[in-house]
């Protein structure tokens, strides 16, 4: 039987994977363009488990909290903005933030805060100062995880700082890393259309980067399934590659799926990302960021049942036992927004694979075997 072209690349890609070479844009974009999920699935696994994973599957207990929901910059992919006058606007203080958080803590015994929120021009930058710093002082074992690198630029416009100083004075009140988010695909095509109010995708990159310099560690994402093409997938991927190689500072990378549900997209007929989308995400990130040790099946976006599936396809943590999580839920994810624990750990040994719990830098806490 003639061997097809699309099996002739995935025949070199895991040439290439089994041998422990850098896979390219060229690959990249092949693994993109085929079909073949099991085959990605199976590549994606043994990439993962040549560079040292093992069965071990993390978790995390975290609270989300939202500082603000007022925004000024308007993503056309986002449900959670609204302005000041609108009724359910709300920016909250950072002694009703600490109130919320210690009221959390009684029921949960998290030991991060991932806390991001609009970008609110009516407050100082001293508000984000006292925000960190009190939850900080209320809760000095909790990591806080927090802003994105859009609010880190935001920050600066309101002070006149620079990101570094930015990130230093956060840093030393209490900020301990960086979640991904900001990035959503880098290229300037895709942003001029669903992010037309965000600041260049430079800004991005040199946050990070004066993060890790300051020994901030950070995340990475990419929200995908909506505009872009294959080819802005890679790029993308490849542009996080290389800053990972430069620096080594982030954890994990994360990718999130769009979710249309009450933003301007939905009024257009989209519909969410396909399981079969969300997979093909999942292992080609894991087989082209080969310098990023985690890669997330975030299943508050993609659910459990597609989650576990995805710990088949190079995917290595689950994210969280949530307590709250409005950004996604205001564009319409489903899940519960709190997974007990032992839900968790069923579902993950359900695939077969180890359930351990983790604090933000990844230091174990608790396994199951
Ligand atoms: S995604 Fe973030 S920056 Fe964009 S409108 Fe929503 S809250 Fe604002």
């Amino acid at each position: 039987m003639a061997v097809t072209t699309e099996q002739r690349a995935l025949d070199e890609i895991r040439a290439k994977v089994e041998a422990d070479e850098r896979l390219d844009f060229e690959d990249g974009l092949a693994l993109m363009e085929s079909d073949d999920l099991l085959q990605l699935g199976e590549l994606a696994d043994t990439a993962r488990r040549s560079r040292g994973g093992g069965d071990e599957v993390f978790f995390v207990q975290n609270l989300y909290l939202n500082q603000t929901n007022v925004c000024r910059v308007k993503c056309k992919f986002c449900a959670f903005a609204v302005t000041q006058k609108q009724a359910h606007a709300y920016t909250y203080t950072a002694d009703e933030l600490v109130e919320d958080a210690l009221r959390q803590r009684e029921l949960t015994g998290f030991t991060e805060i991932h806390m991001v929120g609009g970008e609110n021009p009516h407050v100082a930058f001293d508000y984000y100062v006292e925000i960190v710093r009190k939850l900080h002082e209320a809760m000095p074992d909790v990591h806080l995880k927090c802003f994105t690198a859009s609010e880190i630029h935001h920050m600066t416009k309101l002070s006149g700082l620079s990101h570094e100083q930015v990130l230093r004075e956060l840093h030393a009140v209490g900020v301990g890393s960086l979640p991904g988010g900001g990035a959503e695909v880098f290229a300037e095509r895709v942003r001029r259309l669903v992010a037309p109010g965000k600041e260049h995708p430079d800004f991005w990159f040199h946050t990070h980067r004066a993060a890790h310099a300051l020994g901030i560690p950070t995340h990475c994402t990419m929200l995908y399934g909506h505009v872009e093409t294959y080819e802005e997938r890679v790029d993308h991927l490849l542009r996080l590659r290389d800053l990972q190689d430069e620096t080594g500072g982030f954890l994990a990378f994360v990718p999130l799926a769009f979710h249309p549900e009450n933003t301007v997209f939905e009024r257009r007929g989209w519909k969410q990302t396909a399981g079969s989308d969300d997979l093909k995400v999942i292992a080609v990130s894991r087989l082209l960021l080969d310098n990023v040790a985690h890669v997330k099946a975030y299943w508050i976006m993609m659910g459990m049942p597609l989650a576990a599936i995805a710990l088949h396809f190079g995917a290595d943590d689950v994210q969280g036992t949530v307590v709250r999580e409005e950004i996604f839920h205001a564009a319409g994810a489903r899940t519960e927004t709190e997974q007990k624990i032992d839900e968790l750990v069923r579902f993950v040994r359900e695939a077969g694979r180890v359930p351990v719990q983790r604090d933000t830098l990844y230091n174990e806490l608790r396994r199951w075997e």
